[in-house]
């Protein structure tokens, strides 16, 4: 029998989707799904439709699964991010022989990616722990893929995962080797940061014209359409636009009959932790995972919303107010990601993994959820550019110049009206220390040193040199 180019285990949404994938990119595949797939629904129903005449091979056990691949093995586990992963692994050790691959391409924390790394190559194995987005579309037609690990796994797998990713409009994949240890599922995590961010401001800028500006779903639907072919243009910001078009059969709108409680499934939490571990400001981050949070809140929200008033109705020029909100839109979304790209350098300084950002930029160019016109325009401009900062770079600090007054408007007139834009205020307030050469942490860390001895130093002596306010420390 012919042995099979990969194998993939987990059938759910991404697994399916990335099997028909290779396969459509003439691989021979191999799956297995815990349990006898059979018994699924979901992969009953993909082995008996979506498979019939491809090489696609479904097997009953994990060794006969095994055995279907060709050498070095190349499997990609594909489940639930966390201790599943661990299981699966364990579950695979016994049939391996050295010089196999394991690639994980699910959402897992870069520290376990780390750990089975070390564990897998102390036995003879490689692992890649592989970052993949761009969703079920994405996996099947080409996401964006992340890969780290063991540099000789990329060696003989690297083709295979070049030719199921998304190809830029040159042609080039957007896939390419990030770096060793868990680099590429923090790459992955990155992205995903910047994913809620640019969601969160973009369900803002909803907010602000339905709450604040008073329009319906048609009216937001036509302004994000034109937004969609300037410097706005993302993918989040086309399917926002085609998600408002979607009519019950009644004929109303379905937005306004979904649950206003968003869910998540870690990564942002994750992301924040990671953040302050290595102190970095990825502040539009947390307010998109904060807001989620209150999202949640929705008993509580309920009884709130009958106690306490607001500010009265906006009665000010439409017209001016939406050009304004598209320059806060705009700045906002340019300062999620040049958050993400500080973590980045920050995280590859700190576990010394050498991350090319410029060609991580390319990687989300197409394929993934956060590619953009201002993603390109950012790839572009990190090339032969050695710092990370985005901000900084002409193209960019011009446009903030530009955009700043239309920026500081929105934000204050949707305080001003009781509407909640925690991502473009926090995105302003991140810009306004930043571009601050002097912040009241001078109070700070007089007040640390006041009750704690924590120690200041002065603007006219040394970094380094500490001082007290006074020499006992307690009781002054
Ligand atoms: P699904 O929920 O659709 O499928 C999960 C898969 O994991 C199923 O095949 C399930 O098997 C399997 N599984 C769960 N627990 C175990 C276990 N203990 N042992 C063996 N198999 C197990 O998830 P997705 O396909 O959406 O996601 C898979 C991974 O990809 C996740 O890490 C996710 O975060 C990541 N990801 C998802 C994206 C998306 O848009 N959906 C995008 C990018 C990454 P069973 O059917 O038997 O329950």
């Amino acid at each position: 029998m012919n042995k099979s180019d990969i194998g993939i285990y987990g059938l759910g949404v991404m697994g399916q989707n990335l099997a028909l994938n290779c396969s459509q990119k003439g691989f021979a595949v191999s799956v297995y799904n815990r349990r006898d797939a059979c018994e699924l629904t979901a992969a009953n129903d993909f082995l008996c439709k979506k498979c019939k005449g491809k090489k696609i091979f479904c097997s009953a056990s994990i060794s006969d699964f095994v055995d279907t691949l060709s050498m070095p093995r190349k499997i990609m586990i594909v489940v639930k991010a966390g201790a599943a992963v661990d299981e699966v692994i364990e579950q695979l050790i016994p049939y391996l022989e050295t010089g196999d691959i394991i690639i994980d391409c699910g959402n897992s924390h870069f520290r376990d990616s780390a750990r089975r790394l070390s564990r897998l190559e102390s036995l003879g194995y490689y692992f890649i722990a592989c970052g993949v987005s761009g969703g079920k579309d994405g996996a099947l037609n080409g996401p964006s893929i992340m890969p780290g690990g063991s540099f000789r796994a990329w060696e003989e797998s690297g083709y295979l995962l070049q030719a199921i990713a998304a190809k830029d409009s040159d042609g080039n994949p957007c896939c390419d080797w990030i770096g060793p240890g868990g680099s590429g599922h923090f790459v992955k995590m990155t992205h995903n940061g910047v994913e809620y961010a640019l969601m969160q401001i973009l369900a803002e800028s909803y907010d602000f014209m339905k709450r604040l500006l008073g329009m319906n779903t048609d009216e937001i639907n036509s302004v994000m359409r034109e937004w969609n072919t300037g410097n706005l243009q993302s993918y989040l910001l086309e399917i926002s636009a085609d998600i408002l078009l979607i009519r019950e059969e009644d004929g109303s709108s379905l937005i306004e009959n979904i649950l206003d409680c968003a869910e998540q499934k870690g990564t942002g939490k994750d992301l924040s932790v990671t953040s302050m571990e290595l102190g970095v400001p990825s502040t539009t981050f947390y307010e998109a995972v904060g807001a989620r949070v209150v999202s949640g809140m929705v008993s509580e929200r309920n009884r709130a919303s009958k106690v306490f008033g607001g500010p009265g109705a906006f009665t000010g020029d439409r017209e001016s107010e939406l050009r304004a909100l598209k320059d806060a839109v705009y700045c906002s979304q340019l300062v999620a990601y040049a958050q993400g790209f500080l973590l980045m350098a920050r995280a590859s300084e700190e576990y010394n993994w050498g991350l090319d950002l410029a060609m991580i930029a390319h990687i989300w160019k197409n394929g993934c959820i956060i590619r953009s016109s201002l993603l390109e325009e950012i790839a572009e401009t990190l090339k032969d550019r050695r710092s990370p900062d985005i901000l900084l770079e002409p193209p960019f600090s011009e446009s903030i110049n530009n955009m700043q007054a239309g920026w500081r408007n929105s934000v204050t007139i949707a305080v001003n009206h009781g509407i909640p834009v925690p991502a473009l205020s926090s995105a302003l307030a991140y810009f306004d220390g930043y571009r601050s050469e002097r912040l009241p942490a001078n109070l700070i860390q007089a007040q640390r040193d006041y009750f704690g001895f924590h120690g200041y130093e002065r603007i006219d002596k040394p970094r380094g040199t500490f001082f007290h306010l006074s020499q006992e420390g307690e009781g002054i």
